[in-house]
Parts: C-alpha cells; sequence; structure tokens
C-alpha cells in the first residue's frame, strides 16, 4: 500500500468535463463535485443514479444524458442517500419519480429554509457557485424501500439494496448482469469517509456484503471506478478508529479527549490537500463523536451482560463482543500528501 495511485479525479471542482461510458449504455461522470452521478439507459428510458448539487454540473449533466440518449424520459433518479451531493440536484432531472431508502424521505423531509441556508453559507468562499444555489428545491423522493426494490426496464435489471453504515438510509444499486455496483459513500478510496451519521459496525458489514456480491467494478460515491479489492482499506479504516476510541474509552478518556487526541492519527490514513485540512479534521471529529457514543454503548451493554453472567469475560477481563475481527493488528499506513488534490 505504500506506493498510492493518484487519484483521476479533482475535489473542490466547479468545472465540467465529459462522461465516462462504464459498460454499453452505463455512463458516469467524475467531474462534478459533491458526487459521481452515473445514468442507465434502457429501451424504454433512463435510470439515474444521484444528482450533482451544483446546478451548473447538474445542467451540463442533463444535456449530456439528453445528448446521449435523445428523447428517452428520465423513468427514475435513485438517491444512494439524502446527503446534499446526491439529492439536491434533482431538481434539475424533472420530471421523473425519485425513488430512495425510506430514511431519506424521513431525512429530505426534514430539509427547511434552514437547510437551504447552511448549504448557501458553505459556499461562501466560491461567489460564483454560491449565487448559483439561491433557488434550491427540495424533491423528496416519490418512492421508498426499505429493504430492497428491484427495477426491471428495457430489458436491465437494477437492484436497489439497503447497506447502512455511512447513514441509516445508504443503499446502493446493483446491476447483476453488468456485474457492476453503484455503492454510494459506503466506499471511499483515497479520502477521508465522511462518518458523521455513521453505524460503524453496519459500515463493515455493508463493505464485506458488498465484497460478496460478486461485482466486477465498483463506482463509489466519490471520485473515479474501482474495484471490490478497493473496499479493503476505508474498512480497516472503520477498524482502526473503532479499536483506537475503545482504547481512549477504557482509559477513562472522555469524548473531547478522544477527538483531540485521535484526530492526527486518523488524518494519516487518506492524503489531506493542505486547504481542505481544516474540514477534514472537523469530519473526522465529528466520527470519533460518533463512534465513541457507539463503543460507549457497547462497552455498557457488555458490562450490563457480563454482570448479569450471560457473557464470559475473557481471560483479560475484557468483555466479550461482536467485535469484527482483525481490529487489532491494525497500523495505518501513512500515504503523501497530494497538495493538488
Ligand atoms: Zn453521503
Amino acid at each position: 500500500m505504500a506506493a498510492r495511485r493518484r487519484t483521476s479525479f479533482k475535489l473542490g471542482v466547479t468545472g465540467l468535463g465529459e462522461r465516462q461510458e462504464i459498460a454499453p449504455g452505463l455512463f458516469i461522470n467524475t467531474f462534478y463535485r459533491g458526487c459521481t452521478p452515473g445514468f442507465v439507459v434502457t429501451d424504454e428510458g433512463l435510470i439515474l443514479i444521484d444528482t450533482p448539487l451544483i446546478p451548473k454540473q447538474a445542467k451540463d449533466w442533463r444535456e449530456q444524458i439528453e445528448a446521449e440518449a435523445p428523447g428517452l424520459p428520465i423513468l427514475y433518479v435513485f438517491n444512494t442517500d439524502h446527503h446534499r451531493g446526491h439529492a439536491l440536484g434533482n431538481q434539475y432531472f424533472l420530471p421523473t419519480t425519485v425513488i430512495a431508502h425510506e430514511r431519506a424521505f424521513k431525512e429530505m423531509s426534514g430539509y427547511t429554509e434552514n437547510f437551504k441556508e447552511r448549504v448557501y453559507n458553505s459556499f461562501k468562499r466560491e461567489p460564483e457557485i454560491q449565487e448559483q444555489l439561491t433557488n434550491i428545491e427540495i424533491i423528496l423522493p416519490d418512492v421508498t424501500f426499505t429493504d430492497c426494490a428491484r427495477l426491471k426496464y428495457g430489458g436491465r435489471e437494477i437492484q436497489l439494496i439497503y447497506a447502512g453504515g455511512h447513514t441509516p438510509a445508504t443503499s446502493i444499486a446493483w446491476l447483476p448482469e453488468e456485474k457492476i455496483a453503484f455503492v454510494g459513500d459506503i466506499l471511499w478510496v483515497d479520502q477521508h469517509p465522511y462518518m458523521a451519521q455513521a453505524d460503524s459496525l453496519e459500515w463493515i458489514e455493508a463493505l464485506r456484503r458488498i465484497r460478496t456480491l460478486g461485482a466486477e467494478r465498483l463506482v463509489p460515491g466519490h471520485g473515479p471506478v474501482c474495484r471490490p479489492d478497493d473496499t479493503h482499506r476505508v474498512e480497516k479504516y472503520i477498524l482502526f478508529k473503532r479499536k483506537r476510541v475503545r482504547d481512549y474509552y477504557r482509559a477513562g478518556k472522555t469524548k473531547n479527549e478522544a477527538k483531540s487526541g485521535l484526530v492526527g492519527e486518523m488524518l494519516e490514513w487518506f492524503p489531506v490537500p493542505l486547504e481542505r485540512k481544516a474540514k477534514i479534521e472537523s469530519q473526522i471529529k465529528s466520527g470519533i463523536n460518533r463512534v465513541y457514543r457507539e463503543i460507549q454503548r457497547e462497552e455498557e451493554l457488555a458490562g450490563a451482560e457480563s454482570v448479569n453472567g450471560a457473557l464470559q469475560p475473557p481471560s483479560n477481563g475484557a468483555p466479550v463482543l461482536h467485535e469484527p475481527q482483525a481490529e487489532a493488528n491494525l497500523i495505518p499506513t501513512p500515504v503523501a500528501v497530494e497538495a493538488n488534490q
């Protein structure tokens, strides 16, 4: 893992770029900010996966879609989660039917004027983007599912499968015929995963399930196409974070002590462009915050169970937990900072 390949996309871009056909009739675009959107051409119409956040890019994407499949309707827009980078561009693909997990519907139903203002304000350093974000319209899912849904149109089959982990809404689009899965923000390659709404155990489970799909290629929520093997790094990252947070918890450290104590260790796992360092640090801390609460619950539960005799404590006195294997032997592999990313 010492020589990490360079990523072929740039974060923070405001420009446009051409779509890439990753399989016949299956396209993605890695040039947009906020997500890697995709679309699938069927004989009956198009199925989109995620929508770009920045209006100029969303409109560009729609133009590219219409150029590729003139006259075909957009049957569905599937949002892999409810985050701004994946679902806020829905308004640019109407008329269509938006489909997402039931929890995404609930989260997006809570997007008030205040939320729109926060999105707007988050671009205060980029006025050319900010001025595009004055008319945000939240387009909620019309159709929701909780476990899975199957779309069969024009000779294509797309399975929408709940995965969780990253958020309680995160779902993937699996095309069994093409052996390609759009895995949303479960997979991060060369980037720190966003864990502020995470369930870390569920996330590890989701990564393992993705590896058993039989996929040949994965489209992550951000960045270029990758392989199922690319899921290992983020899994190790999460396992490492869980282990270190548990160390802190058991040493009697508070959540804030864990946050400030661990942020440096976590930063080493993925490249950190200088201009985004502060933001990434704050995201890492919100992830540690989340994991700390999880570990706290696990430890309290294990403590209560062992008091009740439900668990046999191991010889070292530590509670028995449903901890995924391999948490113990993790050493981060520092990576070079790529300032231009
Ligand atoms: Zn997300």
